[in-house]
């Protein structure tokens, strides 16, 4: 087995590449190839953060696999990642683990290479102005990943630490070289773009229907577990709304279950996933001033594909550290 660490990962894993990855997972996904069980996991004792786990298998004869991961409160100030732990992918020929990857290097790049496929497919063609909310390891994923979709010209970024926030900027306008501004509020950031990603661990609503403006596409990231809300439930009437999973999204987003338990949300109506889109059983955008929501809940469909891309790459460059497990 491979042991592969974060920048080994980074390296083995650009976003282009990861794209081509998670769209095949979550269009095999979307025919019913693949298993994809609701994700698990329990608040720790201390109530500082989470233990997750996140079983999936790709495709018959393909890997499968699962996510272990601590998610904590305050990671900044503890000095960490939000996202620690590993990806372990194990060979379906005879069951034996394959690799295990460092999961918050994986998680970076997978979730945003999930909203580039979701922005290549439902955003205007010509959007160019991207409203990034947050300042942390999503955003700057998520700046990564818009570019590699849309010619965008200007990012504008809101966070709630403006110092924090001016640095995040200059740090990513010398890296990408082009025009990241700042500004003090949310509705400021979000007026006028044309992409929107919610990248923040806000728990309480900081997207509002007010907000929104004709032929906006919205990728919206955060708030993963049912109590937490990163966009108002308020939103959901106004958007064509598109999800990774459906049972996801129902068992998950918080401000889609306070939606449907409100009646702003029809229970009856299928909301498409993003492979269907993909896959074309699902038109997509209609017309330019539609409002498009992509509901991100991240798959482990979408960190095993990744991480047998990785590992694929490790053993053919002679990367990462071998281990006998069996011996
Ligand atoms: P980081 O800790 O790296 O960044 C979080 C950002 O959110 C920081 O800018 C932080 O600001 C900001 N923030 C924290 N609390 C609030 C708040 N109450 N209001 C507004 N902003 C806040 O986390 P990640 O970038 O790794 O993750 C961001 C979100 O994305 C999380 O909710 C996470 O659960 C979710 N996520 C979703 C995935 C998916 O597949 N859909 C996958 C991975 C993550 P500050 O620096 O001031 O604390």
């Amino acid at each position: 087995m491979l042991i592969i660490n974060h920048s080994q990962v980074r390296e083995l894993l650009p976003m282009r590449d990861c794209m081509e990855v998670v769209a095949e997972a979550l269009t095999d996904l979307a025919k019913g190839q693949g298993v994809q069980p609701l994700r698990s996991g329990f608040l720790l004792p201390d109530g500082r953060g989470v233990l997750a786990w996140m079983p999936g298998s790709l495709a018959a004869g393909r890997p499968f696999g699962i996510k272990v991961l601590s998610v904590m409160d305050s990671p900044a100030e503890l000095g960490v990642d939000s996202h620690q732990g590993g990806v372990l992918v194990f060979d379906p020929s005879n069951g034996a683990p394959l690799a295990l990857c460092e999961a918050g290097a994986i998680t970076a790049v997978r979730t945003a290479a999930v909203s580039a496929l979701a922005t290549d497919n439902l955003a205007r063609p010509e959007a160019a102005t991207v409203a990034i909310l947050g300042a942390g390891t999503q955003a700057r994923s998520h700046i990564e990943a818009m570019l590699e979709v849309r010619p965008v010209s200007r990012f504008l970024v809101w966070g709630r630490d403006p110092e924090k926030v001016r640095s995040f900027a200059e740090e990513q306008a010398a890296r990408h070289g082009v025009t990241v501004d700042t500004a003090p509020d949310v509705a400021t950031v979000v007026a006028g773009a044309d992409i929107v990603c919610t990248t923040t661990s806000a728990r309480e609503p900081i997207l509002f229907a007010e907000m929104l403006e004709p032929g906006m596409h919205i990728n919206a990231v955060g708030a993963s577990i049912p109590a937490w809300r990163e966009i108002d439930p308020g939103v959901l009437p106004l958007v064509s709304l598109f999800t990774d999973r459906r049972e996801s999204l129902r068992n998950e987003a918080g401000e889609y279950i306070q939606a449907r338990e409100t009646g702003l949300v029809e229970r009856g109506l299928v909301i498409p996933e993003i492979g269907e889109v993909v896959n074309g059983d699902h038109p997509g955008r209609t017309s330019d001033t539609e409002i498009t929501l992509f509901r991100s809940l991240g798959l482990a469909v979408e960190d095993i594909a990744a991480a047998q891309l990785v590992s694929e790459r490790a053993l053919e460059r002679g990367a990462g550290l071998k281990v006998n497990l069996a011996g």
